[in-house]
C-alpha cells in the first residue's frame, strides 16, 4: 500500500510533466502535431523525463504544496490546516517560473498574500465568488487529500478539505467541486472501489455530502448558496450527461444488481480524433481539461477505457490537445493509485524533477494517517 502511495504521487508527477512538455504540449492546439511528435519516440521507454526537457507545471508544485500542508504535525484542527494550505499556495509561487500558472490561482493568491496590495490580505475563506474561477486549477491539486482521508468512514473530512482546498482560490462550483472529485476518486482506488462506480457513488455519496458542507457554510458575502446554484447544475448535468453517454447506471441500485455490467459502454472507433472530438464537446470553451468538471471527466473516460495499460493511459489522458497537463496530472494519479508502477518503465520517472521531494511526501502522508492501513 504504500508503494500505491508513492505511485498516486509520482505518476501525477510524470502526467504533468509529460503532458506539460516544457509548454510545448499543454500549449499545442493540433491533435496531429501533438500524435506525430508521440510517434516519433517509438515507444514510452523511449520518453525520459527529467528536470531539464520534461519539467513540472503548476499542477505538480501545487499538489505537493497541498501536501506539505495536510502532513504539518502542528495541523490539528481544520482551521488550521486550511491555514497551511493557504500558506503553501502562496510559497508555491516561488517556483512558478516556466511553469505556466494558472490565472485565477494567481489573482487568489495574490489577495492572500502580505504586501501583494494596500489591503490587508485576506484569510483562506475570505476569497470573493468568482464567476470565472470554474478552472481546473482546484482539480489538479487534491488528489492527495485522497490519500490522506482514504477511509471510507473519513468522507466527510475529505468532501469539507478539497472542497476549501479548491474553493481558496477557485470559489466558484465548477472550480471547487472538480477538487473534491480528484480528492473522492483517489480515496475510492486506494478502497479498491471498481472504477466503473466511481461516477454512480460521486452523483450518489460525493454529490449530497457536497451540497450539505456547501449550505453548512453558507454566508451572506462570498459564500452564498444563491451564487452557487447556476455553477452547480452545470458541474451536476455534465456529469449526468457523461454517464448516460457511457451508459453508466446512475442510481447505485442500478449499477450493483447488473450481474455482468455492461458498462462503461465506448464508441466502436474511439482514437485519438474521436476523443479529441470528445473533450471539446464536454469543454466550457472548447479547450478539453481546463475547468473543473470536464478535466476530471477526461481523466475519468481515460481511466475507463486504459484499464491498466499504462500505454493506453497516457494516450488517452496525455496525448491529446486539450490541457493535457492537467487531466494527465490527475488521471494518472488515480491510475497509480490503484496499480502502482511497476509496469511503467523507469525511464519515465527515475529522472523526474523533485523525485526525492515527492516521494518524502507520500511517505509523509502515509505516515500520518488517522486510520492506518492494514500491515498484513
Ligand atoms: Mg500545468
Amino acid at each position: 500500500m504504500e508503494k500505491r502511495y508513492e505511485a498516486t504521487m509520482i505518476m501525477s508527477a510524470v502526467g504533468d510533466a509529460m503532458g506539460y512538455k516544457n509548454g510545448s504540449w499543454e500549449f499545442q492546439m493540433s491533435q496531429n502535431t501533438i500524435t506525430k511528435e508521440y510517434e516519433r519516440f517509438n515507444g514510452l521507454e523511449n520518453i525520459v523525463i527529467d528536470k531539464k526537457n520534461w519539467r513540472l507545471s503548476d499542477d505538480t508544485i501545487m499538489h505537493m504544496a497541498t501536501a506539505i500542508a495536510i502532513t504539518r504535525p502542528e495541523n490539528t484542527d481544520f482551521n488550521s490546516i486550511c491555514e497551511q494550505i493557504a500558506l503553501a499556495y502562496i510559497r508555491c509561487m516561488e517556483d512558478m517560473g516556466g511553469r505556466a500558472p494558472g490565472r485565477q490561482t494567481m489573482n487568489s493568491v495574490g489577495l492572500m498574500t502580505k504586501g501583494f496590495s494596500s489591503k490587508e490580505p485576506l484569510k483562506w475563506n475570505e476569497i470573493p465568488y468568482a464567476n470565472g474561477g470554474g478552472g481546473c486549477g482546484g482539480a489538479m491539486r487534491s488528489m492527495c487529500i485522497g490519500l490522506k482521508y482514504w477511509n471510507e468512514s473519513q468522507i466527510d473530512d475529505l468532501i469539507a478539505l478539497s472542497i476549501e482546498s479548491g474553493r481558496i482560490t477557485h470559489n466558484h462550483p465548477v472550480g471547487f467541486l472538480g477538487a473534491m472529485v480528484s480528492a473522492l476518486f483517489t480515496s475510492f482506488a486506494i478502497q479498491n472501489v471498481d472504477p466503473k462506480l466511481w461516477g454512480t457513488k460521486l452523483m450518489c455519496e460525493g454529490l449530497p455530502k457536497a451540497k450539505e458542507y456547501l449550505k453548512k457554510t453558507e454566508n451572506d458575502t462570498n459564500r452564498k448558496w444563491e451564487n452557487y446554484v447556476r455553477g452547480w447544475n452545470y458541474f451536476e448535468d455534465a456529469w449526468k450527461a457523461y454517464l448516460k453517454l457511457r451508459k453508466i447506471p446512475l442510481s447505485l441500485d442500478d449499477a450493483l444488481s447488473a450481474e455482468q455490467p455492461t458498462y462503461p459502454e465506448f464508441p466502436e472507433t474511439y482514437g485519438y480524433m474521436e476523443r479529441m472530438a470528445f473533450y471539446q464537446s464536454v469543454s466550457f470553451d472548447g479547450w478539453g481539461g481546463s475547468s473543473g468538471h470536464d478535466s476530471v471527466i477526461i481523466s475519468y473516460d481515460a481511466l475507463l477505457g486504459a484499464g491498466s495499460d499504462w500505454k493506453e493511459m497516457v494516450e488517452r489522458a496525455i496525448i491529446h490537445a486539450g490541457d493535457n497537463d492537467s487531466t494527465g496530472a490527475i488521471g494518472c494519479a488515480w491510475w497509480g493509485a490503484l496499480y502502482g508502477m511497476e509496469s511503467v518503465p523507469l525511464n519515465n520517472y527515475d529522472k523526474i524533477e523533485y523525485k526525492p521531494i515527492i516521494v518524502g511526501l507520500s511517505k509523509a502522508i502515509f505516515k500520518s494517517l488517522e486510520i492506518p492501513h492494514d500491515q498484513k
